[in-house]
């Protein structure tokens, strides 16, 4: 029976109390990514498969076709195929399971991170923004076309990954790709409600993860004196790793001023481009401060632009420290070392692709709204790394869409609003309808 898009947009609103259903079982399961700091492997590992065993059976109901890919066997990949009727585009829509540890986990308003919980609109738990309400929104655009029987030319994928959180789309995406399932697009359905109303992005900025170490000499705190007196011995008789450590970042908050004003790209809010210390740990090697701490270590964060090498970011953020260190006696002979522990690529799809005006025509009209050109006064940037990188690297164009605001994820408290996982459905499906040729 032909159908129409407005018939599928009824039928994702008809179903919309099975698809919170659903978003609340997926919460209810510890799916924290095993591999994640703090996570025990044994004390999680399962929770993943979990989630998917029970979207399998809703990917069933929904007339897919399941594969398993477990690159991990203890990790599995879902994928659901709907086999077009021949001649369209296909299309993948991808949405990770796994979640990051709660903070403050017995500090929750609903009692437990795992308690999934609807107040004023919102289901509170883990993973509901990130992003368990995108996979069930996945979920809701497959089961509306099967409801109303409609026909779409091209292949739908649902790709329900595993290790988003830790970067091993080895296991989870790239492997769904390079076990068959590629597409000649994919919608990551990451939370994009911030900061406009739900949107679409079609770039990420680069992150670096990178430690920078200092080492001191230690002696006893009554020599402070003697170290810091203008014309004392100074650092003969002790250095604290502490204070070059808090010298270092200074300097690279100077940096950081810097890109706020020289780093810019149209698609993303001005500043964007930052250096973030989340971590700083400094000690004599006793937990007390009676000694000058002999070693510190800052752990950073930074994103850097989609269009910039990332190995000149490395040389721009060492340049920086070791130009100031130059100038500072013991930073001289006793250089900081940098440690460049992780690297998530960026994401740099073209606001023209066809796939990203494919989601933008279909959020708009599935949901009677505007999306604005991208500027840096209605910026698109996604705000955070995600899988998309990884289906662009495998060369298929990719763009970030789906409900939640980035903020509330890898919080406490974090939740999401119900009637943007029905619209973020919505705009799935006009999508996958237009780009596959639904009729
Ligand atoms: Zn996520």
């Amino acid at each position: 029976m032909p159908t129409d898009l407005s018939a599928v947009l009824a039928a994702i609103d008809a179903r919309r109390p099975d698809a919170e259903e659903l978003l609340a079982d997926l919460v209810r399961i510890n799916s924290v990514n095993p591999e994640f700091v703090g996570a025990v492997r044994d004390e999680v590992i399962g929770g993943e498969t979990r989630c998917n065993q029970v979207l399998a059976e809703r990917f069933e109901q929904a007339g897919l076709e399941l594969h398993w890919i477990a690159e991990d066997p203890e990790r599995r990949n879902l994928v659901g195929h709907r086999a077009g009727a021949g001649g369209g585009r296909s299309l993948a829509l991808n949405g990770h399971v796994d979640t990051v540890p709660p903070v403050e986990p017995d500090d929750w308003v609903n009692g437990s991170p795992w308690n999934a919980e609807v107040r004023d609109g919102r289901l509170y738990g883990i993973g509901s923004t990130d992003m368990k309400a995108a996979v069930s929104a996945m979920w809701l655009a497959a089961q509306a076309l099967e409801d109303t029987g409609a026909a779409l030319n091209g292949d739908l994928q649902l790709h329900s990954v595993v290790g988003e959180e830790t970067m091993q789309h080895e296991l989870g995406t790239s492997a769904c790709i390079e076990a068959g399932f590629r597409t000649d697009a994919a919608v990551v359905c990451e939370p994009t409600s911030l900061p406009q109303p739900l949107t679409v992005s079609p770039v990420a900025a680069g992150n670096w993860y990178f430690r920078v170490r200092l080492h001191g000499k230690s002696t006893h705190c009554g020599n402070r004196a003697e170290a810091i007196r203008p014309g004392g011995p100074g650092d003969a008789i002790g250095v604290n790793a502490l204070e070059k450590g808090v010298k270092v970042i200074g300097w690279l908050q100077d940096l950081e001023t810097q890109w706020g004003m020289t780093k810019s790209h149209p698609y993303f809010m001005p500043g964007f481009f930052s250096i973030l210390p989340g971590v700083f740990y400094s000690d004599p090697g006793l937990d007390i401060p009676f000694y000058f701490a002999n070693r510190a270590e800052i752990a950073y964060s930074l994103w850097y632009p989609p269009d910039e090498n990332r190995d000149e970011i490395v040389h721009q953020v060492e340049d920086h420290v070791l130009g100031h260190a130059r100038h500072d006696p013991w930073l001289r002979e006793h250089q900081p070392e940098f440690e460049w522990i992780n690297n998530w690529p960026p994401a740099n799809t073209p606001w023209d692709e066809p796939i990203v005006q494919a989601m933008v025509r279909g959020h708009e009209q599935a949901n009677d709204t505007t999306l604005a050109d991208p500027s840096p006064q209605s910026p698109v940037a996604f705000g955070a790394a995600s899988d998309a990188s990884f289906y662009e690297a495998a060369g298929v164009p990719a763009v970030v869409s789906g409900p939640g605001e980035l903020q509330l994820a890898h919080c406490k408290n974090e939740s999401v609003a119900l009637d943007e996982m029905t619209a973020a459905a919505k705009g799935l499906a006009a999508c996958a309808w237009g780009w596959c040729d639904g009729s």
